[in-house]
């Protein structure tokens, strides 16, 4: 029922699209007569279009149907119905649903060009530099010919230092292939830049986002982070590790897998307080203990080694869920890293502040259309939905597809499900059908690798981090009698083409060696067969002893009557087992692919907060590096509201308060000048204290000698004052947001509480800009160094 239901309202989608589909074909015939000049010549006429008021929509059916015969010309390639629908969601801001092979990269041509001619920026959005740069190369001919340009993102090249104004030259063409990594931290680094001659980034126009479901979903877990100063470090991970090891499930603590909530129960805190000898942990300065035996409870309790991660070599490395890779250099945040090492016993870690972060949900908000395609997308609709309101719709194929998935096979153990593996591949390699062997961990693939060796067939092993070289050898999985063992990443984006002959062997037989954590990767599995109408099959295989079932499962399930009554040698046929694992691994995926989204939606609840103080500051930001007038800048206002604020609560009328106040604000070399001021006249005061801000600026003017600098002076100034206050804030919110992980001591709701604190925190911040702005403006030194550039020497 429910998928006839997503059928209809698909179908009434594609109704809409079909149409303006026969818009774009009514200018084929006409177009493919025309001569190359007239066809190049269409770019200039649209751009005028634009310029006198046109809509992109309005142009989309024409401008469409000139990259068509452009394509055609130049790559020689001519974009199919199917694709030109594709390409009409991306322009829409939707996501549409193609599979693989169908042409997603000649697709999104279409809309990149449309979008491209009103010269602000059109992205292609992919996972990585080699996908990136290949696609890029690829599709140059074509922009180069319709006279757009077009660049890769980013110098390709390890470690690469920009010079100045490289990147604005790079972020003004037309069309620009980049990676989600590197256009996010390209915005993180942009909003930290100190005048308006470092900033480089274009506001983002419109972008199409290449596997959006991984970049969007998969990768949610992993935001962007530019890490600043080593952190000062508790000493506390020792003792409440020892300390958490003490308590009991339900007695002392409770918890939820899913939401990946642990939290003390009142006894849990009793314990805690006599462990400790604190009367209350939760009074103020025991802030840092609390936090550290929340991370110590996470560490324990929702981390499992050789799931979650490895210790390799004495550090604790991350374990990508998905693929099984190990995740060198990838940390944990806010002291987690630090309380799983004290966990293992390891030696634990420097934790680095956060400087800027973002997470890649929000990042992508920043565009003012974004749109996405993927093969997958249909099974994250409701996550699309809800967080950007775009829909998903699913593209025909050119041709049906002729990929027989076969039922997956079910094993209770892991030597008799490989051997079957082995035994499967074999028979298949006989026929010399190509095979593509998928597994989740580069050891397994290892083993069967070494397998087939052992039994002289000839194999690829695809488990190396190289991309590009990955990429190259899954393209060729499609030869006669070719077996591939790879990854579930390996060659992600690289399509398998079949050899002459091996459409009639059946073509390209996938097979996988465990379910994934995720049904969508399952399917992303089974779609590198059968591309483009070519036959093909897959099958996943099971045991108990797999991974999700290890992480998800309860094999509980299979302790009942009527199986224990099955003699070993029927058991694994006897059809009640096999339905009895295949619900523990259906139940397994639901659980892992719930707590997936579970934890987006926590993670995107909080950073709600964040997010809207980012853009108060980034937009902040941009209005100090635009601000060229010195009146506007009301900083005498600023001044005095900063004055007033302290006069009463740092008791100012106090002529000791007041002299110290200014030596640590205003001036070292004050020289009283309150001598014939009643200290208590309020007004009297702040005036006075204006006064001498007054003087100093002026006195800062003295040195540096011109109105151009002297502005560059106050912009330098005033960003130092929000971007230390700001960094220390993005730092204290991560911090909060691990120490508030609890529901005791009447926080029912974390989630209320850590906006509340966020909020208030806020405030406070904008009080400390201000007087930082004060601070800056009077108390640093401004040089020149030997080019005559402004170099400030800040107060702290
Ligand atoms: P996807 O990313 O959707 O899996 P690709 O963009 O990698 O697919 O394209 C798959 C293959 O099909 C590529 O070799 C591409 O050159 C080819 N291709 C795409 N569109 C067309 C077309 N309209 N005509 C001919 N070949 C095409």
């Amino acid at each position: 029922m429910k998928h006839r239901v997503n059928g209809m309202i698909n179908r009434g989608r594609l109704k809409r699209i079909y149409k303006r589909l026969k818009q774009v074909n009514a200018y084929s015939d006409s177009y493919s007569q025309m001569s190359d000049e007239d066809l190049q010549a269409k770019t200039k006429m649209f751009r005028e279009r634009l310029a006198d008021g046109a809509t992109l929509s309005s142009l989309l059916p024409e401008a469409y149907a000139v990259v068509r015969e452009a394509s055609r010309r130049v790559l020689g390639m001519y974009p199919k119905d199917v694709q030109v629908l594709g390409a009409i969601v991306l322009h829409d801001g939707n996501i549409a649903e193609m599979q693989t092979g169908e042409g997603k990269t000649l697709t999104a041509t279409m809309p990149l060009y449309l979008n491209g001619l009103t010269g602000k920026g059109a992205y292609l959005i992919t996972t990585n530099d080699y996908l990136a740069r290949r696609d890029c190369e690829e599709m140059t001919p074509l922009f180069e010919w319709l006279g757009l340009s077009i660049a890769l993102g980013f110098v390709d090249e390890p470690d690469y230092e920009y010079a100045p104004g490289e990147k604005q030259a790079i972020y003004d063409h037309d069309i620009i292939y980049t990676t989600n990594g590197r256009l996010g931290f390209d915005y993180l680094i942009d909003n930290l830049a100190d005048g308006k001659e470092a900033k480089f980034l274009p506001p983002l126009h419109f972008g199409i986002i290449d596997e959006v479901d991984s970049i969007i979903l998969d990768a949610a877990q992993t935001p962007l982070v530019i890490s600043g100063a080593p952190r000062v470090q508790s000493n506390l991970f020792g003792t409440t590790k020892t300390f958490v090891e003490t308590l009991q499930e339900d007695v002392h603590y409770k918890m939820n897998k899913k939401e990946q909530a642990i939290w003390l129960t009142p006894e849990g805190i009793i314990a805690a307080n006599d462990y400790f000898g604190v009367e209350n942990m939760y009074d103020a300065p025991y802030f840092d203990l609390v936090r550290s035996i929340n991370l110590a409870l996470r560490a324990r309790h929702m981390f499992e080694a050789n799931l979650d991660y490895f210790v390799y070599n004495g550090d604790v490395v991350l374990i990508d869920r998905v693929t099984g890779r190990m995740l060198p250099g990838t940390k944990l945040q806010s002291g987690l890293h630090q309380a799983i090492e004290a966990k293992e016993g390891v030696e634990i870690s420097t934790d680095m502040s956060v400087m800027a972060t973002i997470t890649f949900q929000n990042f992508f908000r920043q565009f003012e259309v974004f749109s996405g395609m993927s093969a997958t997308s249909k099974l994250g609709e409701k996550e699309f939905f809800d967080l950007y309101g775009k829909v998903v719709v699913q593209i025909p194929t050119d041709k049906p597809i002729a990929r027989i998935d076969y039922a997956d096979r079910v094993f209770k153990g892991l030597d008799n499900k490989n051997a079957a593996i082995i035994e499967r591949v074999c028979t298949l390699h006989e026929m010399q059908r190509p095979v593509l062997l998928i597994t989740r961990t580069a050891e397994t693939a290892e083993y069967f690798s070494r397998q087939f060796f052992d039994r002289h067939i000839p194999n690829n092993l695809l488990i190396a981090q190289n991309v590009a070289k990955e990429a190259q050898m899954i393209a060729e999985a499609g030869q006669w009698g070719a077996v591939t063992v790879a990854t579930s990443m390996a060659g992600r984006g690289t399509d398998i083409k079949l050899a002459d002959g091996v459409k009639e062997l059946g073509g390209l037989a996938v097979i996988v060696s465990e379910h994934m954590e995720n049904s969508r990767v399952d399917r992303q599995l089974r779609g590198r067969a059968g591309r483009q109408g070519d036959p093909g099959s897959s099958q996943i295989y099971i045991s108990l002893e797999d991974y999700v079932v290890q992480r998800w499962g309860k094999s509980k399930l299979l302790d009942s009557e009527p199986l224990n009554r099955i003699d070993d040698e029927t058991f694994e046929q006897s059809r009640l087992f096999q339905q009895r694992v295949k619900h523990i691994v259906a139940r397994a995926q639901r659980v892992s692919e719930e707590q997936g989204v579970a934890m987006r939606e926590m993670n995107n609840e909080y950073e709600k907060s964040l997010s809207a103080q980012r853009d108060i500051v980034y937009a902040e930001r941009d209005r100090v590096l635009d601000q060229w007038d010195l009146e506007a800048m009301q900083l005498m206002t600023l001044a005095r509201d900063v004055f007033q604020r302290d006069y009463h609560e740092q008791k100012l009328n106090n002529s000791d308060n007041l002299y110290a106040y200014i030596y640590r604000l205003i001036s070292f070399q004050y020289r009283g000048d309150f001598k014939d001021i009643d200290l208590n006249d309020e007004a009297a005061v702040v005036a006075q204290l204006v006064t001498l801000f007054k003087a100093r600026l002026a006195a800062q003017y003295e040195v540096i000698g011109n109105d151009y600098m002297f502005m560059r002076f106050i912009q330098k100034t005033i960003l130092k004052a929000i971007d230390s206050n700001w960094i220390q804030q993005v730092d204290d919110l991560q911090q909060l947001r691990s120490s508030i992980n609890n529901r005791q001591n009447g926080q029912r709701n974390a989630i209320f509480e850590y906006h509340r604190v966020a909020l208030t925190s806020f405030e406070a911040m904008r009080e400390s800009v201000k007087v930082r702005i004060v601070n800056n403006l009077c108390q640093s030194v401004p040089t020149f160094d030997k080019q005559n550039k402004l170099v400030i020497h800040f107060p702290n």
